[in-house]
């Protein structure tokens, strides 16, 4: 909900996630900047993302390639002309809008409808309750899911066909109004493209038009033979890139979820044609894994398998999550049949196939994708952790109850007091786990509120020195989650993190 949202935001600037860019002059609209915490969760995220492709798959492998690449790329690539959002601009408010979000975002109120019906009945019925009956059998339910799937159709339908009118006609008839101001008078819809343009070469003679690239994908594509001859890879593989893209996006309020700079990490791998829709299978069902070994609930994901695709696409779905305002795509995966990999030899004239020894010819792959934006993990990861708990004598405390392995800062070190050499043994505790582990030092203000502090920043340990550890070697650790103390050795401290903090 709405709460929800404003706290994940001002959270992660009180705690040293997230700030505006350039904030002294007012911020840049949909560009954030990571802080010191922030860019520690992101690189861990960013980590746990590349071992599981790059190292836990022996045919995948990395590259990093440029940001800026030659123009004919994003001709190939269909980008120059239909990497294109239907805008519309509200004549009163004067604001601009995405005409298929606000589209969207009137369905995803209908399909809540939906839901709160059906949990209604849930308490209702108790035990007797059969959810796939009901769903049918309801007229509400059905009325809410009917309409819901009507609206998304005729969108997809209109998108596809560039029927702008339609899209207009249909903002019209479900009378959807400006969510500031409640204003329904909407101009036309208009294409508008999403690339950001810059210029090479110094002379405005020589200057060629560039673009800063609206995904990382295509440098994979583009470098397919380099990689498939250079680590003589066999069909199937992938190639796996994490880096920044740039889209003029058209944006709302929408922190991180949509940014104008921001960060994918993708994965294109290359197969044997008609084998395709076999590794979509395996790469849906692996992938979903991976979000759910992060352990941030099974119910905040569902897939939503496209039905109207690009015309690239022979199957396609998202990974949707459960943000603070509802579903919504989290991870793409496509299977983008041999499309990008044959614009690319027909605009470079250069052949991009692989010989199969197995079946003695050669063939351009097909390719299944799969793409998901490392911010918008991030705002999954933070929005899922952050919660206010209210404890036995009443208080509430705030805690970030980040997957552990995903955490900033590993451990706090805090000494009891500032005295009788404790933040000394403290220090040469730090000293030990620094190499493993990112830990902290802290010795300002009573330890309950150092312990609270850590619960902010999402810490999973505290360990305490006290004037027992100058007698025999022990420390308190405290665990986050359950705010449970243990009474360890110094020496047996990494080895315990370590049980929860390993790949
Ligand atoms: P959307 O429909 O939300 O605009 P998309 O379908 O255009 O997304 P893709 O082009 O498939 O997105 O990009 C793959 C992934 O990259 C998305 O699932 C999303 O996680 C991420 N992504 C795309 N655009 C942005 C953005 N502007 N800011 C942050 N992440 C983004």
């Amino acid at each position: 909900n709405e709460d929800q949202f404003k706290k994940v935001v001002s959270h992660a600037k009180e705690y040293g996630y997230i700030f505006a860019s350039s904030e002294i002059y007012d911020g840049l609209s949909a560009v954030y900047d990571y802080a010191q915490n922030g860019v520690e969760l992101k690189k861990n995220i960013r980590e746990y993302w590349w071992r599981s492709m790059v190292y836990m798959h022996q045919n995948i492998v990395g590259i990093d390639s440029a940001i800026l690449m030659h123009p004919t790329t994003w001709k190939a690539s269909g980008h120059v002309d239909a990497f294109n959002d239907p805008l519309i601009d509200n004549k009163d408010s004067k604001k601009r809008y995405r005409a298929d979000v606000l589209i969207e975002d009137y369905a995803e109120k209908l399909n809540q409808k939906a839901q709160k019906e059906i949990e209604k009945a849930k308490k209702r019925f108790g035990d007797s309750f059969n959810e796939e009956e009901f769903v049918t059998t309801n007229p509400r339910v059905v009325r809410y899911v009917t309409e819901q799937r009507t609206v998304l159709e005729r969108m997809a339908r209109s998108l596809e066909n560039e029927d702008l009118a339609d899209i207009k006609a249909l903002i019209e008839e479900l009378g959807i109004a400006d969510p500031d101001t409640g204003s329904k008078n909407w101009t036309e819809v208009r294409q508008f493209n999403l690339m950001f343009g810059t210029k090479l070469g110094a002379s405005a003679e020589s200057a060629m038009d560039l673009y800063l690239r609206p995904e990382t994908a295509q440098g994979i594509f583009v470098n397919f033979l380099n990689v498939q001859k250079s680590g003589r890879m066999k069909i199937p593989f992938g190639i796996a890139q994490i880096g920044k893209a740039f889209r003029n996006e058209i944006v709302a309020r929408q922190f991180i979820f949509r940014m104008r700079e921001f960060e994918q990490m993708e994965m294109q791998f290359f197969v044997r044609p008609g084998e395709e829709l076999k590794y979509y299978e395996y790469w849906k069902e692996t992938r979903l894994k991976w979000h759910l070994s992060l352990g941030m609930g099974e119910e905040n994901y569902r897939f939503h398998d496209h039905e109207k695709m690009a015309h690239y696409a022979n199957a396609a779905t998202d990974i949707e999550f459960d943000f603070p305002f509802g579903f919504k795509e989290l991870e793409g995966i496509h299977s983008r049949t041999d499309f990008d990999l044959k614009a690319h030899e027909k605009f470079s004239g250069k052949k991009l196939q692989f010989f199969d020894h197995e079946l003695n010819e050669s063939y351009v792959p097909y390719v299944v994708e799969t793409s998901i934006g490392l911010d918008r993990m991030f705002l999954a990861v933070l929005s899922n952790s952050l919660q206010d708990e209210t404890l036995e004598d009443g208080s509430v405390r705030t805690v970030l109850k980040l997957p552990a392995i995903l955490a900033p800062i590993k451990a706090a070190v805090l000494p009891l007091i500032k005295r009788n050499g404790l933040p000394e043994i403290a220090h040469k505790i730090i000293e030990d786990l620094q190499w493993d582990y990112n830990v902290t030092y802290d010795e300002k203000d009573a330890v309950g509120r150092r312990y609270r502090r850590q619960d902010a920043v999402g810490t999973p340990f505290c360990i305490t020195v006290d004037h027992q550890t100058i007698e025999d070697n022990t420390v308190t650790i405290r665990y986050r989650d359950s705010m449970e103390q243990e009474r360890i050795k110094i020496e047996d401290i990494s080895e315990k993190m370590k049980e929860t903090i390993s790949y």
